[in-house]
């Protein structure tokens, strides 16, 4: 029973990852501490003083625990961190002042360490030196596990070490957290925040974890342990659920069962309309760690390798030799099919805490993927170093993030061959012809895609970005979410010109977005002429069903009427009917 709701209660969000579960769930709060002064009897004042150094123990205790559980599954550099946080917790000045203010003004030690320790931040915070800036970070997250021990506040729930099935509840989860998490023990997530091409809902998609996004105050409202489910066709959790709701819900589970049969028997066989056309299906994959999934729906290949999840969730750049490790294998594994690497896209909702980057007033617009990288030359070409000596494998191509005109294009193409000459020189083998495409996924690369087309191998269309772009939506942001619309006209039209330009030159256009694994909007995008479609592992199985239902002809009939339609909605509505009446058993999961 919900700790504060009673009897059946439905939420209405985003689905951003399908499938349905059920349980007890975890709410993920940010811990805020009330730290309230107190005045202690004279008598309390050196147990106090005692309570306080107890607390400094424990924490010592609990950092150097984690320390030693991070350094059994990282490298050392990782665990290397926490001897920062221990070396605050040995600061002399520090101890003293708060034992003072706890003798002088006979106040409690929680008030004691948060009003010395604030003072502390506030002046490492102002200091002109950056490392010393940066140890404010650290003496915040030490200051708040001193005031946990302190007030006893239970541990945060680790993310890594859950040891029961649970659905996550939270107000957010950062793509990093979502990175981390255990399919064996979460179930599902919700969020009261979020879009459903956030990274975080791509990460879901991804792990093929059920999730919901978009629920306002959901994570306010329910407690940890409370029993919920989640649907992650429909967007609903529904808290309390009535024998009623879970018997509807056994039943769409025997629906979906079936489902599941038909779609095992399409998994290993090619992507080909009934008029002959084949779409080169490939996946989208974060790590070495999806390969399983690639082969097991069937993929030809990967059609976007999103590299920057290598980098983040580490106390450190990942090294050249590191990944060159990580793309050679994944390149050995999928082999003969081709392996798109994408070059570094960190910035907009994916940071990498350990690189310190400025906060910016609009991420999206700022310092990120290619921009970011041609600043950055030294990381950078250590990237390009990593995939050319991969590419030495075959079966290697790459690509570059948010290209927005000639000029970034130019001097990302001149760090490659500064790459190459350097690799032959030492005499390291990679592929002299290796293949680079761009992304198209700024508005002004899709306008000047004819001039882009003579200069690459190929195209991919980043419609998540493409379209928040086109539509000025944030991604991510589920307020503006009824803006964010895959159909606008805006958006096909800049698609339609991306692969017309692409076939022009003779270049292959494909699209690696979200819309790429969406078998409503499928039929769509190969009437547009689309060569390529690329998307999670786990929506793959539904695309070749349909794909294997339609004739070009239709999708072409279907696209030249869209491209007729002013109405968003109504492109939709047409698609949704296409989709419908093509593959019925692919939305009898609806409620
Ligand atoms: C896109 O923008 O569509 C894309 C595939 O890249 P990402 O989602 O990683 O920004
Ligand atoms: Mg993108």
């Amino acid at each position: 029973m919900s700790g504060q709701l009673k009897g059946e209660k439905v939420y209405h969000g985003i689905a951003v990852s399908a499938g349905v579960c059920r349980g007890r769930v975890i709410v993920l709060r940010r811990t805020r501490h009330v730290v309230a002064k107190r005045t202690l009897a004279l008598d309390a004042v050196e147990p106090e003083v005692r309570r306080f150094e107890h607390a400094l123990v424990r924490t010592r205790q609990q950092i150097t625990e984690i320390q030693r559980r991070v350094s059994q599954t990282m490298s050392s550099s990782e665990a290397d961190i926490f001897d920062a946080h221990l070396l605050m917790l040995e600061d002399r000045v520090l101890i003293e002042e708060v034992i003072k203010i706890i003798r002088e003004q006979m106040a409690n030690a929680d008030y004691a360490f948060h009003t010395a320790s604030d003072r502390y931040i506030a002046v490492l915070a102002e200091v002109e030196d950056e490392y010393l800036r940066e140890r404010a970070a650290d003496l915040r997250d030490l200051s708040s596990r001193v005031l946990d021990n302190l007030l006893e506040v239970k541990e945060l729930f680790d993310l890594r070490h859950l040891s029961e099935p649970c659905l996550l509840i939270g107000h957010d989860l950062s793509p990093s957290t979502t990175a981390q998490l255990d399919k064996k023990f979460v179930l599902g997530f919700a969020t009261d925040i979020g879009g459903r091409t956030s990274h975080t809902a791509i990460l879901a998609r991804s792990l093929d974890i059920p999730a919901v996004v978009g629920l306002k105050n959901l994570s306010d409202d329910l407690e940890t342990g409370d029993y919920v489910l989640l649907d992650g066709y429909n967007g609903t959790i529904t808290v309390n659920p009535t024998d009623q709701t879970l018997f509807e819900y056994g039943q769409l589970a025997k629906v979906k069962a079936s489902l599941e049969e038909k779609l095992r028997e399409v998994q290993h066989q090619s992507a080909v309309t009934l008029d002959g056309k084949i779409i080169h299906l490939s996946a989208n994959i974060e790590s070495l760690d999806d390969v399983e999934a690639v082969l097991a729906h069937g993929a030809e290949g990967v059609g976007l390798f999103r590299t920057e999840f290598l980098f983040i969730n580490r106390a450190s750049l990942p090294t050249e030799e590191e990944q060159f490790q990580v793309y050679r294998q994944v390149a050995e594994a999928l082999k003969p099919h081709s392996v798109i690497i994408r070059t570094l896209d960190l910035g907009g909702d994916k940071f990498a805490s350990h690189l310190q980057l400025a906060q910016e007033m609009n991420p999206f617009l700022g310092w990120r993927a290619i921009r970011f990288c041609l600043a950055q030359p030294e990381l950078f070409c250590a990237q390009l170093r990593a995939i050319l000596r991969a590419s030495a494998s075959g079966n290697i191509k790459m690509m570059y993030p948010m290209i927005s005109g000639l000029d970034e294009l130019n001097q990302a193409n001149a760090l490659v061959a500064r790459c190459k000459a350097e690799l032959r020189a030492e005499n390291i083998p990679f592929a002299e012809n290796l293949e680079i495409g761009a992304m198209i996924e700024i508005p002004s690369a899709a306008l000047i895609a004819d001039a882009l087309a003579k200069r690459v191998h190929f195209f991919s269309i980043g419609s998540n970005d493409l379209i928040q772009y086109t539509l000025a939506a944030d991604r991510t942001n589920e307020k503006v979410s009824h803006l964010y619309e895959p159909t606008h006209p805006a958006i096909l039209r800049l698609i339609k010109m991306t692969v017309d330009a692409a076939h022009a030159n003779g270049i292959w256009a494909g699209v690696c977005g979200e819309i790429a694994g969406d078998p409503v909007l499928a039929p769509l995008l190969i009437g547009l002429g689309v060569d390529e479609l690329s998307a999670a592992p786990a929506v793959l199985d539904e695309m070749k069903y349909i794909i294997r239902r339609i004739k070009l002809t239709e999708a072409q009939a279907l696209a030249a009427q869209a491209m007729q339609v002013d109405s968003p909605t109504e492109i939709f509505a047409h698609c949704l009917e296409f989709a419908r009446s093509t593959a019925p058993s692919l939305f009898e999961n609806k409620m």
